[in-house]
C-alpha cells in the first residue's frame, strides 16, 4: 500500500482548525453574491490565485475579507458543513473546531446567527456522516481581556454545547499573561482551555500558557524546542501540542518542512499532533499535512500511526469513544501491513 493510501485510510482526529480559515474560493464567491458583499475578486480563478499569497499581510487581508462574506446563520452552517464533509473524506473521526466570535460580532453579526449556524452544521454532520465534533471559541489576543470576558458572558446560552475556550491571533506583544483572569473563569466553569503559544512567540510564552493559564493543550507550541527543560516537562506530562506544519511553512515559521521540529518532538516523547490550521489558505487539509510531513521527515507508517494515536489521546472526547478510535487505528495499521505482505 502506498503511503498516500495509508494516510487516506488512517483514522484520525483534527484538533486545530479555524472555521473562518476553511472557506474555499467557490464558497467565498457564492457567499459574497448571496449577501451582496463587494469583494475585489470577480471570479473563482482570480480568487484562487489570490490564495497564493506570499506574506502575512496578504493573508490577513484575504482572511478578513473572508470573514466579511459570513453574515447569516445559513452562511456559518454552510462553511462548517463544507469543512466537516472534507474532514470526513480524510477519515477524520472527530474534529475540534475553532471559531472567533469577536471577529463577527464586531461587524454587527448577531452572536445567535454565528452559534446556531455552526452548531447546527456540527449536528448535521454527526447525523449524516457519523463524524463527531466539538466547538472551541477563541478570543483574539490583540483585544483586551475585558472584551474576552464580555464574550464569555455573551456565549452563556450556549455554554452547555461548547467543549472549551481558546486564545488566538497576533501573538507577539500579547503574552498569555494578559488573559489570566479569562482563563481562570473558563476553568472555574469547567471548560477545557487551550491557547496558541510559541508559533511566532518565544518559549517563555509556552511556559506562561502552561503555568499561568494552565492549558489542557497547546496550539502550535513549536518554540518549546528552544528550551530543553520545557521539552522534557512536556514529554513527561504528555500535554499535547497541536502542530500545523503546512501553516508554519506558508507563514515562514519554518524555512522548510525538513526543518520542522515535529519529528524531533515526536521522538522526544511529546504528544504532538498534526493539523491544518486554516486549510483553504495554507495549502492543504489534514491528510495533505500528514503526507507532506512524511515526505519531508520520513516518518514512516509507524510515525504516521503514532500521530493518529496522539490525536485521539489529545482529543477532548469520552474515554469509550477514545478507546474505539484507538482500536480503529490499530485495525487499519494491521490491515495495511497484511496488504503490504501480499
Ligand atoms: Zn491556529
Amino acid at each position: 500500500m502506498h503511503v498516500s493510501d495509508f494516510v487516506a485510510g488512517l483514522p484520525k482526529a483534527e484538533l486545530h482548525m479555524h472555521i473562518e480559515g476553511s472557506i474555499e474560493p467557490e464558497r467565498f464567491i457564492e457567499l459574497a453574491r448571496r449577501n451582496g458583499v463587494a469583494i475585489r475578486w470577480q471570479s473563482v480563478e482570480e480568487l484562487r490565485a489570490a490564495y497564493h499569497f506570499e506574506n502575512l499581510q496578504d493573508f490577513l487581508d484575504l482572511y478578513y475579507d473572508g470573514c466579511r462574506v459570513l453574515q447569516t446563520a445559513q452562511d456559518f452552517h454552510d462553511v462548517t458543513r463544507d469543512y466537516l464533509r472534507r474532514a470526513h473524506a480524510d477519515r477524520v473521526l472527530h474534529a475540534e473546531l475553532f471559531l472567533g466570535p469577536q471577529g463577527h460580532t464586531s461587524r454587527g453579526v448577531p452572536i445567535a446567527s454565528v452559534m446556531e449556524g455552526v452548531l447546527g452544521a456540527m449536528e448535521a454532520a454527526r447525523d449524516e456522516d457519523g463524524i463527531t465534533s466539538g466547538l472551541i471559541p477563541v478570543v483574539q489576543r490583540h483585544r483586551s481581556e475585558e472584551e474576552s470576558l464580555v464574550m464569555l458572558d455573551a456565549l452563556q446560552p450556549w455554554h452547555g454545547r461548547l467543549l472549551g475556550f481558546g486564545l488566538g491571533g497576533a501573538e507577539v506583544g500579547n503574552p498569555p499573561a494578559k488573559f489570566a483572569e479569562f482563563f481562570r473563569r473558563c476553568r472555574a466553569l469547567g471548560f477545557k482551555v487551550v491557547a496558541h503559544a510559541g508559533e511566532e512567540g518565544p518559549a517563555a510564552y509556552v511556559r506562561e500558557a502552561l503555568d499561568l493559564l494552565r492549558v489542557d493543550r497547546l496550539d502550535h507550541g513549536n518554540a518549546c524546542v528552544d528550551d530543553p527543560a520545557l521539552v522534557a516537562a512536556l514529554a513527561d506530562s504528555r500535554i499535547p501540542l497541536t502542530l500545523c506544519p503546512l501553516s508554519n511553512l506558508k507563514l515562514q515559521v519554518v524555512d522548510s518542512l525538513a526543518a520542522h521540529p515535529l519529528k524531533r518532538l515526536l521522538q522526544a516523547g511529546l504528544c504532538v499532533t498534526v493539523n491544518s490550521d486554516d486549510p483553504s489558505y495554507f495549502g492543504g487539509y489534514v491528510n495533505d499535512n500528514y503526507r507532506a510531513c512524511d515526505e519531508a521527515l520520513d516518518l514512516g507508517r509507524e510515525g504516521l500511526a503514532q500521530l493518529a494515536r496522539n490525536s485521539f489521546e489529545a482529543a477532548f472526547m469520552p474515554d469509550a469513544q477514545r478507546r474505539a478510535a484507538l482500536a480503529a487505528v490499530d485495525d487499519w495499521v494491521a490491515r495495511a501491513s497484511r496488504r503490504a505482505v501480499h
